[in-house]
Order: C-alpha cells, then sequence, then structure tokens
C-alpha cells in the first residue's frame, strides 16, 4: 500500500508535536491577558486552535497613494475592488439611532475620505482623533466626496507608516500617473473572523507565529498512501496552504484538506462507535413476523402512510437482529411517529417482552399514554403510566407490576422512568424527544433492562434534522424519517403582519369563535414589562376589547404541573375558547377543534419553535392558521419570518434554520457534545462528508480500531478529539 517514499510515521505512542498544540497561546510573543482574553473569545486557547482558525476570505486590494488617488479610483467607477487607503483620523463621532454607527473622517494632504462603520461602538474607543490608520474597503463616490462603508482598518504606527510622497512610478499603472500601485497578482491577504480588539491583522501576525513553532513538528495522522488516493496535502502543508497562499488554488485546497479532516475523524469515531456496538450490544431477537404484523395492524384504524411503512419495517429488520436497534425517527408534529413507536413495543410483547415509553413532560406522557390505551382498547395488552401526578402510591404499584411483568407497556416521564424503574423484560424502550435525554440516561435504560440484554432503543424527535447535520449530530444512529402528513390533514396557512394590524387579526379570531373554534395567542413574556405583551396583560387586554365576551384562560411555564394540565384539560373539553399563553404549549397540546394560533413577536423566536408552535393547530377537520405578528428589525429576524411563511415542511424549515444560523447554533448540536467544526461547514461541505462517512465506514471495517502502527497518530486524534462524546473510552 504505502509506497516507497511515504515517511515512516511516530513508531509508537509519541507525537512531537502534541505539547507544541497544547500550548497556551500565552506562550506566543507578545500575548498577555488581554489578547488571551480576547482570543479566547474566538475559541482560541491553544496553539492547535490558532491554526484551525482560518481565514474567511481572501483579498487583493489596490493601494492608493494618496486620499486624492482614492477619489480619482472612486471617480472612475473602480467601486467594486477594494482599496487601502492610509490617513489621519481628523474627526470621530456617535451616530445614534435606529442603526447606530461611528462615523470618522481620514485626512491626509490631498483631501478627505468619510468612514463610517455600523454596529461597532468598540471602534470609537479605540481611535481618536490624530490616529493614523490604514483602511481596506470599497469606495464610493458621494455628494461633496468619497465614502468607505465598513473598512477594516489598523493602526499604523510611525515606522510602519508609508510615505505620503508618491514613490517612483511602479511602472505597471500607466495613465494613473504612477500615484497608485497596482498590487494584482501580489500576494494574498487573508481575512480572519476578528474580535473587539483583535483585528484580523493581528490574527495573522499570531498564526505565523504558531505556524513557526508548530510547523516543523507537525506530524500528519493520515497515511500518506491514503492522502495521494484523496488528492490531499500533508497537514503542515495545508496550514500553509490556508495561511499563506500563494494563489486562490493553493487556499482551496488547503482548506479541502482541513475541512475533510474534521469529517473524517468525527467519522471515525462514529463508525468505530457502531462497530464497538456491533461487537457488544446484544439483545433480544424479535423478529415482526408477517403474523405479528397483521395482529397489530388489524388494530389501528387506518392504514399506514408509505413513509410508515417504510419505518415500521426498518424498525422490524432491526428488532430481528441480535444487535441491539440504536435508531431515530423523525417527523413532523402529527407525521404518525407515535404509532410506528407504539407498533415497535407490540413487537416486543409478542415475543413477551415489555415496552417503554418515555417522554420529556407529564402532559406529553399522559398523553402518548391515551392515544395508545384508544388504540389498545380490548386487547390483552396491560398499559401503565407513570408520571409524578399518579400519587406515590399508584407509583409504587405500577413500578412493582413492571417489575414483576405484570405490564407490558409503561408510559412515563424520563426522570421516574430512568430512575426508579426495574423491568422484568425490557424488550424496546422509545424516547419521545431526543434532545432532552442524554447518554447517561439511555445507559441507565438499559442497566434496568432486567434479564441482562439490552434493549432495543427508538428515538422519536419532531424537529426534523437536516440530512447532513443528522449524519453527525445522530451520527451513530441509524435513521427513519416520515415526511409529510397523515392523508387527510391540512398544512396550516401561515401569515406574517406587522403588529399595527392587530385589531384585524383579533377580530377574525373572535370570528372563529363565534363559529365554536377554540385559539392560542402565544406572548412571549410572563412578566409585565414595558416593551413586551405578558400574559396577564394581554388577556386583561384581549378580554376588555376585541375579544370582549369570549372565556380566555392562560398558561405559563410559572404554573405548577397540576394547575397547566387543569387549564390544557379545561381548554381541550371546549370550556375556554382562547387560551394566552408562553411557549409551554410548544409541546404537547393535541386539541383538535384549535384552529388559530397567533404569536406575538414572532420575530424573536427560533425558526424550530415557531414550527413547534404551528403544529399546535391544523389537528383536527378544519383548516389551521397561524398568524405571526412582528416588526423585525434583524436580518435575521426578517429571514426567519420569510422562512416560516414560505413551507409547511419541518425538513424545509430545518434546512432554512441551518442555513441562516449556522450548525452550532442549530438544535440539538450544542447539547450533543460533539466538539463543533473549526472549518468544515456542513452546507458548504456536503459532498465532503459524504466521502468522509464512506471512507471512514470503509476503514473501520478493515481496522476496527485502528491499531496498526501507521494508524496510530490517527487513533490518538480521534479518541482526544471525539472519544468522551461518543463514549469511546481507549480501551488500552
Ligand atoms: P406524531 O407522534 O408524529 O406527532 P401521531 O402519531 O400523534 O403523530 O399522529 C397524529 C395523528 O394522526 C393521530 O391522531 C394519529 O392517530 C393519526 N394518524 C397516524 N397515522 C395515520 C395514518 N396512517 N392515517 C390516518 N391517521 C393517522
Ligand atoms: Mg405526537
Amino acid at each position: 500500500m504505502s509506497d516507497a517514499s511515504s515517511q515512516t510515521g511516530p513508531s509508537a505512542a509519541t507525537d512531537p508535536a502534541r505539547e507544541v498544540l497544547g500550548r497556551s497561546v500565552t506562550t506566543l510573543p507578545g500575548v498577555g491577558d488581554r489578547r488571551a482574553e480576547a482570543l479566547g473569545r474566538l475559541g482560541i486557547r491553544r496553539i492547535a486552535d490558532l491554526l484551525v482558525h482560518v481565514p474567511f476570505r481572501y483579498e487583493r486590494h489596490r493601494d492608493a497613494e494618496t486620499i486624492e488617488a482614492a477619489a480619482r479610483l472612486a471617480a472612475a467607477g473602480s467601486g467594486r475592488e477594494q482599496v487601502s487607503v492610509v490617513g489621519e483620523v481628523a474627526a470621530l463621532r456617535h451616530a445614534p439611532g435606529r442603526r447606530p454607527r461611528v462615523e470618522a473622517t481620514l485626512e491626509d494632504e490631498t483631501g478627505r475620505l468619510s468612514l463610517s462603520w455600523f454596529n461597532a461602538a468598540w471602534i470609537a474607543r479605540q481611535l481618536h482623533p490624530g490616529a493614523r490608520i490604514r483602511c481596506v474597503g470599497r469606495l464610493e463616490p458621494v455628494p461633496g466626496g468619497i465614502r468607505m462603508t465598513n473598512p477594516r482598518w489598523e493602526r499604523l504606527r510611525e515606522e510602519e507608516d508609508r510615505p505620503l510622497t508618491p514613490p517612483p512610478d511602479a511602472g505597471g499603472a500607466a495613465g494613473d500617473g504612477g500615484s497608485l500601485i497596482d498590487t494584482d497578482g501580489a500576494e494574498l491577504v487573508p481575512v480572519y473572523p476578528a474580535t473587539d480588539g483583535l483585528p484580523s491583522r493581528a490574527i495573522a501576525g499570531l498564526v505565523r507565529a504558531a505556524l513557526a513553532v508548530a510547523g516543523d513538528v507537525l506530524q500528519d495522522h493520515l497515511p500518506e498512501a491514503y492522502r495521494r488516493e484523496r488528492d490531499l496535502p500533508d497537514l503542515a502543508e495545508a496550514l500553509r496552504f490556508v495561511h499563506a497562499p500563494a494563489d486562490e488554488a493553493e487556499a482551496a485546497a488547503g482548506r479541502r484538506r482541513l475541512a475533510f479532516d474534521e469529517l473524517l475523524l468525527l467519522q471515525l469515531a462514529v463508525a468505530m462507535k457502531r462497530a464497538r456496538r456491533t461487537r457488544e450490544d446484544r439483545a433480544p431477537a424479535m423478529p415482526r413476523t408477517e403474523a405479528i404484523a397483521a395482529r397489530i395492524e388489524a388494530r389501528l384504524p387506518f392504514a399506514y402512510t408509505p413513509d410508515q411503512r417504510a419505518a415500521v419495517e426498518e424498525i422490524g429488520r432491526d428488532l430481528g437482529r441480535e444487535l441491539a436497534m440504536n435508531r431515530l425517527l423523525q417527523g413532523d408534529v402529527g407525521a404518525g411517529k407515535t404509532v410506528v413507536a407504539l407498533d415497535a413495543m407490540l413487537v416486543a410483547v409478542a415475543h413477551g417482552r415489555q415496552g417503554a415509553m418515555v417522554a420529556p413532560t407529564e402532559l406529553l406522557a399522559e398523553q402518548h399514554h391515551a392515544s395508545m390505551a384508544r388504540l389498545l382498547e380490548d386487547s390483552d395488552v396491560r398499559l401503565g403510566l407513570l408520571t409524578g401526578s399518579i400519587g406515590a402510591a399508584a407509583r409504587r404499584e405500577r413500578l412493582a407490576a413492571m417489575a414483576a411483568g405484570e405490564l407490558d407497556l409503561l408510559v412515563g416521564t424520563h426522570a421516574l422512568l430512568t430512575d426508579h424503574a426495574r423491568f422484568h423484560r425490557l424488550g424496546v424502550a422509545v424516547i419521545d424527544e431526543q434532545h432532552r435525554f442524554g447518554v447517561e440516561q439511555r445507559a441507565a435504560l438499559r442497566a434496568c433492562s432486567g434479564d441482562g440484554l439490552n434493549p432495543h432503543v427508538l428515538v422519536m424527535t419532531a424537529t426534523p434534522i437536516p440530512r447532513t447535520l443528522a449524519l453527525t449530530v445522530y451520527g451513530d444512529l441509524d435513521i427513519s424519517t416520515i415526511r409529510g402528513l397523515p392523508p387527510g390533514r391540512l398544512p396550516v396557512a401561515t401569515r406574517v403582519m406587522p403588529r399595527s394590524r392587530a385589531g384585524e387579526v383579533w377580530a377574525h379570531l373572535a370570528d372563529r369563535v363565534r363559529r365554536g373554534e377554540q385559539g392560542f395567542v402565544v406572548v412571549p413574556a410572563i412578566d409585565p414589562s414595558p416593551d413586551l405583551p405578558d400574559v396577564d396583560g394581554c388577556r386583561a387586554q384581549l378580554a376588555a376589547g376585541p375579544l370582549a365576551g369570549t372565556r380566555i384562560d392562560i398558561v405559563h411555564g410559572r404554573m405548577s404541573a397540576a394547575e397547566r394540565d387543569e387549564v390544557m384539560q379545561r381548554f381541550r373539553r371546549g370550556e375556554s375558547d382562547v387560551l394566552v399563553a408562553t411557549t409551554v404549549i410548544e409541546v404537547g397540546v393535541d386539541v383538535p377543534n384549535a384552529t388559530m394560533i397567533v404569536i406575538e413577536h414572532a420575530d424573536r423566536y427560533g425558526l424550530a419553535q415557531l414550527h413547534q408552535l404551528r403544529g399546535r393547530v391544523g389537528r383536527g377537520e378544519k383548516p389551521g392558521l397561524c398568524v405571526l405578528l412582528g416588526d423585525p428589525t434583524t436580518d435575521e429576524g426578517i429571514r426567519r419570518l420569510e422562512a416560516i411563511r414560505g413551507t409547511t415542511d419541518g425538513f424545509e424549515v430545518a434546512e432554512a434554520d441551518l442555513a441562516i444560523r449556522g450548525p452550532g447554533e442549530v438544535f440539538g448540536t450544542r447539547q450533543s457534545g460533539i466538539a463543533p467544526f473549526r472549518v468544515a461547514d456542513l452546507a458548504r461541505d456536503a459532498a465532503l462528508l459524504r466521502t468522509a462517512r464512506r471512507d471512514a465506514f470503509a476503514w473501520i471495517d478493515r481496522s476496527p480500531e485502528l491499531r496498526s502502527p501507521e494508524e496510530s497518530l490517527l487513533r490518538r486524534r480521534v479518541l482526544k478529539r471525539h472519544g468522551a462524546a461518543f463514549g469511546l473510552g481507549d480501551v488500552g
């Protein structure tokens, strides 16, 4: 495999770069407390972090020798390229307002240039009249002069300043009178993500210093043969390419290697985890035979949709194996996941085993229990509910029944099931809402399965995950997906309205109430405040005017579970018409007669949350309506409302969320404990991810624990980075 020129890697457990990479950035010259703190804000603490702090773009720019020359450039319409200008700050002021900005005037002997920065008050603290700075940005002609908006800039020390008299004609800029030096073809200047007090330029210097320290000792963890096969530069080279590229092609090749590397290390961890599970996670084999399937399906008042059928069959295949199922079932609210989960649990019951379903809230547990009880009416299946509010005696009794094997199915809340339950022979555990359920809790469920075998685990989530993210965050789970809604369900219509038109919205809600329908009003605050509607205030205001005469209830997170439940039950029974609520109604409420939801200050909520809230209506026969009231002031707010209005498909919402917020912020990523990517970008690197996944799985297939000498560094880096999140303790 490896060819003659390949260097022999570190023979065993030595990684000379390890110490250097782990050094604090404060070991670099010029990094004191203040800089270390600024670097910390960028997530940079060690030398290694600095090396992978990659530029987000590169630029070439022209140097304008004087402001007059810059003005000529602007007048000549070269406004599209970046220009660098040096001068002295002559005036500086804050301009407050809806888009606060800092304005400055830059001067030299030949003219003046206006500068403005939006949302960057810190700049005013760092600049002062008399300071000499270099600005780089695009020039635009404005009445009476020229301007740069949001230029990048640096302070100049005297000795760095360039002379103000033009140098001898540089030759390349004929026609410009020699006053401009054309730097096209000069080195690419990296532009780094920067922060208050630490501009890109300073970061570039630190990166150079880090490369100087680490560059020579850095060892590549990827074997040479593999790098060749995938056409990847080696690690040290890739870093140089990224931070000091000769041209765009080098920059791209360097970035590709680093991004691929991150994806590959993660997928190797995923593959390793799976391989270990395959060897270790023994579970009872419970095939979903045709007879069992027929018996289960005969009990349902409807036929499975094609997606449900596919999911049921995938799950059935998993259950038939001795390897514990580890599967994610995703689909929008109301897509029909619960019945699929019930199917899996009934397969266990058919095999003389038990099923458990864990829900994040009491209300949800009750709802699951109620809908399962309906479907199981007059069957022999013994079903129990375990929540905090059933009382201590009932709880004890049910736990005892479960442990004795006198119950077949138990539905409960996370805490109760994982802390107290002992099963007789647990075959299937269903976990609703992955994000509130950690790795340890899953392990706890395993530990209490009763007979030493692992239960098959099915995780349900109503927050669909974009595929790329699913392959990373939930990389070690198999995935079944239910798209769309069951037949007969109408998508909810969505309108965005400015708050100034709230009156029309209330009038429409009143109309619906007169027709016997119900509605939700979601407000952002529990307590009164000057600028946000609160629960009580909103109810009072609606009752006094637009909704006078309707029965309005409130529900919020500070009420006890029992109080909340009572309000919800009243609403469900139709004893109230309108429910003014905080986002506690996000999960769990299923009221088919509720047809309209109004969300106040909708731009304050995340996309996933808005989508969940919208899913509270349209659960019956009548068409649902979701009105988003809001006057978004940020770009992101506007894009969110556009996105939610544009689609009712949870998967599209999730993709939009990923595009707007980036994977780091999207639901589930943070909680997953998986180290965030520094270079890879899931939206952009989907193809790299696929290759990395394929390669990693093939690799682990050949070498399950990465034990060959040339893999020792790779193994260590995989475990160091991802071992904890995936529970891959180093098994010696
Ligand atoms: P989810 O758990 O995904 O939120 P549910 O399983 O609660 O969705 O299903 C929502 C509603 O749709 C329930 O009333 C359920 O009985 C009904 N349902 C599920 N599957 C089908 C189907 N194939 N055809 C008709 N109705 C269905
Ligand atoms: Mg549900």
